[in-house]
């Protein structure tokens, strides 16, 4: 029997695709910039089955990529060019177990799409806030391998940080039930961490226990022009100070990347009469409803704390201008500005994209140090540093005009090692929220610490000794 009809007597037929025209969705990644073969893309339907399968693979050294919504922008999710692994899609698991309101949590498998599962929480008048602009089709178990953070990372934390416990079926087909939801429990070491950000090298995730929050009724959003990141960054400490820590979102764009986005974008609208250095779109919210509704005046008691903040700013001169959203309408104008963004990297040719975070303190002092490596290769370099700056985390992008430097191409790899050698001045992460994949698997072997590399390999070595589980993928 082959090996593939050893499957479909195990999981059934109609889990199983093996026609290129069916795989091929599977083998190509969001970016277009990865793609892989496979021998066929498995859609178990139950973790009996991922097992079953996994326990096959482990008996017939069969490679074993795993995927959920095959939103990953490293490539972690794609086979390579082989043609031998087996695509595991995990996208047929997405029940949602069960939720309790009591307990402020839910069990859902890992094949739900994170925006059902923000939908369920919603439905029992809770909040899952994990937030980000692939909401529409990445799923929860390729959040967690992923340790996706997004939008809200600053006030809720990372995936990790929303994850109370997981099932995952290791290499050799067993299943770990560490699925209760307790908030406190301190019996040995905690496993389920090492799944969360393993990017499917060291098991798949089948389920997770998710921690959930009070439903956000009141909010403020603001989009002001400052004139630097320092006065971002002063600007986020104060708002957190007056809010009570309620910021939900502090992100930041530099005016070069909001002309691009007014450019391609032509739903988006210029939200300040004027150019600014820099914009930061910040919202604050609270699950007390009164704080939304509104006044006399039509104004919101949340409108008017983030007024009475923006009107202090500007008395102080930290911003240059400011828009606050009136209603829904005007606030998902705003957000639409910044969920757009990441789009120009497919908008223009060859652009260099990372994911880096810094501490926060040391923002500006990277943006101006990095800025002037890239200056110094190329003068006319568009460079739009964007993103989750409430975390230190930047989208450090540059993109080159049509018709601008003609040498952009050679220069390129020396515009790449410029950014990466401002941030190792600054001690910050090669990958702050997007992963290793194979994307940046050569980098990790050259940067991180050897110690921890070294433990890194010989946990992998312990979870699966065969080589498995997404072989070259974090590891190389
Ligand atoms: P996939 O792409 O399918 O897989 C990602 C990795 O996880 C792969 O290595 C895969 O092998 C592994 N994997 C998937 N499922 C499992 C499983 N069940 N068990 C074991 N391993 C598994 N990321 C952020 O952190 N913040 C953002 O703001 C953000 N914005 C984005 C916006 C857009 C428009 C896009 C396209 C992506 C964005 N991302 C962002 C990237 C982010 O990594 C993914 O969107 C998401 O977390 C991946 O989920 P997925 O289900 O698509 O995983
Ligand atoms: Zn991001």
């Amino acid at each position: 029997m082959s090996a593939l009809d050893q499957i479909a007597s195990l999981l059934g037929s109609e889990n199983i695709l093996a026609s290129d025209t069916d795989m091929q969705p599977y083998l190509i990644d969001w970016r277009t910039v990865y793609q892989g073969k496979a021998q066929a893309v498995i859609t178990p339907r139950s973790t009996e089955q991922v097992s079953q399968l996994l326990s096959w693979a482990n008996a017939h050294d069969q490679v074993i990529v795993p995927q959920g919504g095959n939103t990953g922008l490293v490539g972690g999710g794609i086979p390579d060019k082989s043609g031998a692994s087996l695509l595991l899609s995990l996208r047929k698991m997405n029940q949602i177990r069960g939720l309790s309101v009591e307990n402020r949590s839910m069990v859902a498998e890992a094949g739900c799409v994170l925006e059902d599962l923000q939908k369920a929480a919603e439905a029992a008048d809770l909040y899952f806030p994990l937030n980000l602009a692939a909401r529409g089709s990445c799923s929860i178990g390729g959040n967690l391998s992923t340790n996706a953070g997004g939008l809200n990372v600053l006030r809720y934390g990372n995936a990790r940080d929303l994850c109370l416990g997981l099932e995952v079926v290791l290499a050799n087909g067993q299943v770990m039930n560490l699925l209760s939801a307790l908030r406190k429990d301190n019996t040995g070491y905690d496993l389920k961490n090492l799944f969360i950000g393993a990017e499917g090298t060291l098991g798949v995730i089948t389920a997770a226990s998710l921690k959930l929050f009070s439903l956000p009724k009141a909010r403020a959003t603001a989009l002001a022009g400052v004139r630097s990141v320092a006065d971002g960054v002063a600007l986020l400490s104060r708002l957190q100070a007056k809010s009570g820590d309620q910021v939900e979102a502090f992100e930041i764009l530099p005016a070069v990347l909001l002309d691009a986005v007014l450019e391609h974008f032509p739903q988006t609208q210029k939200p300040l009469a004027e150019a600014h250095p820099f914009i930061l779109l910040m919202e604050i919210a609270s699950s007390d409803p009164a704080l939304g509704e509104a006044e006399a005046d039509g104004a919101t008691p949340m409108n008017r704390l983030m007024e009475a903040f923006l009107a202090e700013a500007f008395e102080d001169g930290l911003i240059t201008d400011a828009t606050l959203a009136a209603n829904e309408t005007q606030r998902q104008k705003l957000w639409d500005i910044r969920e757009v963004a990441p789009d120009i990297s497919n908008k223009v040719q060859n652009p260099v994209n990372s994911d880096i975070s810094v501490r926060v303190a040391d923002l500006d002092a990277f943006y101006q140090d990095a800025s002037q490596r890239v200056r110094a290769i190329c003068e006319t370099t568009r460079i739009c540093g964007f993103g989750h700056m409430g975390d230190g985390n930047l989208h450090f992008n540059l993109y080159e005009k049509p018709g601008g430097d003609p040498a952009w191409e050679q220069k390129r790899p020396a515009l790449v090692e410029a950014v990466y050698e401002s941030l190792a001045k600054f001690n910050g992460s090669i990958s702050a929220e997007h992963g290793i994949g194979v994307s940046k698997a050569a980098r990790l072997a050259a940067t991180k610490d050897p110690v921890a590399l070294h433990l890194m390999q010989q946990i992998k070595q312990l979870l699966d000794p065969k080589n498995l589980l997404n072989p070259g993928k974090i590891l190389k």
